[in-house]
């Protein structure tokens, strides 16, 4: 493709994802970036509106670039910007907030109602050629580090939020329901701050077998229990914490029995982060929450400082990514890499989508 031309992967509508051009994007700002992207790892949100066309209050009402786990190459900088140059090669996270919000100024800009997130609709994602972003939202990635890891880096850095929400470190009992990406990093990270056990709890074997490059010191399968069972679900993983309770449980599957069991197996005084979403609403034992006075955390996304400590975690060998891409597509070939994640969702954990060149 020539170098005129800015290729975009546009879901126009529900199933229906086609390279469109879009134009070359222009620097207005003197703080952005321009970047060419390399690698994007496709998430579940991308499937979920390729498939459904919204989620929750974000409704597909119009053409919309797919994207936001991506890594790119400098191409131009503006004239202030200082913290990059031409040539870096980089992480880029894919949510820009207002500063003029509360939540902004509090230090959860995560949060922030006016947040421009890439591929959540109307804004557009990143699977395009050329990409624009504010110089303080990239990440530098040492030449050690690949596009392909700096593409999962976006999944990590959940990872790396809902530990700092819990307080996970060194000596701390950790017990993730749910071997998904985001699961699978959650633990990984857990390890690498310093937790003793990281119990996997998943419905499907070939998960829970990945789930030993992640950080995994036990795994436990969790299919023959249903939401009359939280509690001998629960019993199975205190034996494998040696009859303790958790003092940290990540809730990473959104199931409903994930959901009881966990807390059930959060000890008193203890933390469960609710990470996964399910349905909006669960059967809840609300009073055991109170009973042991334990801390239930909502986690959205990813605040300020978790990208680079991702991306730390990662140059330092910390957190191993690598396992975690099973598929990879070129650019051209996007439409397909969607279909083959939905078709294929037993097998594919991870898809990067390459280019385009
Ligand atoms: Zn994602």
């Amino acid at each position: 493709m020539s170098q005129n031309s800015n290729p975009a992967i546009v879901l126009r509508k529900v199933g229906d994802i086609a390279i469109e051009q879009r134009p070359i994007p222009t620097i207005d700002d003197p703080h952005y970036v321009k970047l060419a992207i390399k690698a994007t790892g496709i998430c579940g949100s991308d499937i979920h509106y390729y498939r459904s066309g919204g989620i929750g209050k974000y409704i597909l009402k119009a053409p919309m670039v797919l994207g936001h786990e991506s890594s790119g190459q400098v191409v131009e900088v503006g004239d202030a910007v200082t913290r990059v140059k031409v040539g870096d090669r980089v992480a880029i996270e894919p949510g820009v907030p207002s500063r003029y919000s509360d939540e902004t100024k509090e230090g959860r800009y995560n949060l922030c109602p006016h947040m421009a997130f890439a591929a959540t609709p109307p804004i557009d994602g990143t699977l395009v050629k050329y990409y624009l972003s504010p110089e303080d939202f990239l990440v530098k990635l040492p030449d050690s580090v690949s596009y392909e890891e700096g593409a999962c880096v976006e999944p990590l850095s959940v990872g790396v939020h809902s530990n700092k929400l819990a307080g996970v470190c060194f000596g701390t009992r950790v017990v993730v329901f749910g071997a998904g990406p985001v699961g699978l990093l959650t633990g990984a990270v857990a390890r690498a701050f310093g937790a003793s056990d990281v119990i996997f709890v998943d419905v499907f074997d070939n998960k829970l077998q990945r789930a030993k490059d992640f950080g995994a010191t036990n795994t436990f399968n969790s299919s023959k229990f249903s939401i009359d069972k939280a509690q001998e679900l629960a019993n199975e993983v205190e034996k494998l914490l040696g009859g303790n309770h958790a003092d940290v449980v990540f809730e990473c599957s959104g199931a409903d029995v994930c959901i009881n069991a966990g807390v059930k197996a959060t000890k008193v005084g203890g933390t469960m982060v609710q990470v996964g979403m399910g349905k909006n609403y669960v059967n809840f034992p609300i009073a055991e929450v109170s009973g042991k006075e334990m801390k239930l955390i909502g986690c959205f996304r990813y605040s300020f400082g978790d990208y680079r400590d991702a991306v730390n975690l990662v140059s330092t060998g910390k957190v191993n990514v690598k396992p975690l891409i099973t598929h990879k597509f070129k650019f051209e070939d996007a439409a397909k890499a969607y279909d083959y994640n939905i078709s294929h969702g037993g097998e594919v954990v991870k898809t990067i989508i390459f280019g385009p060149e």
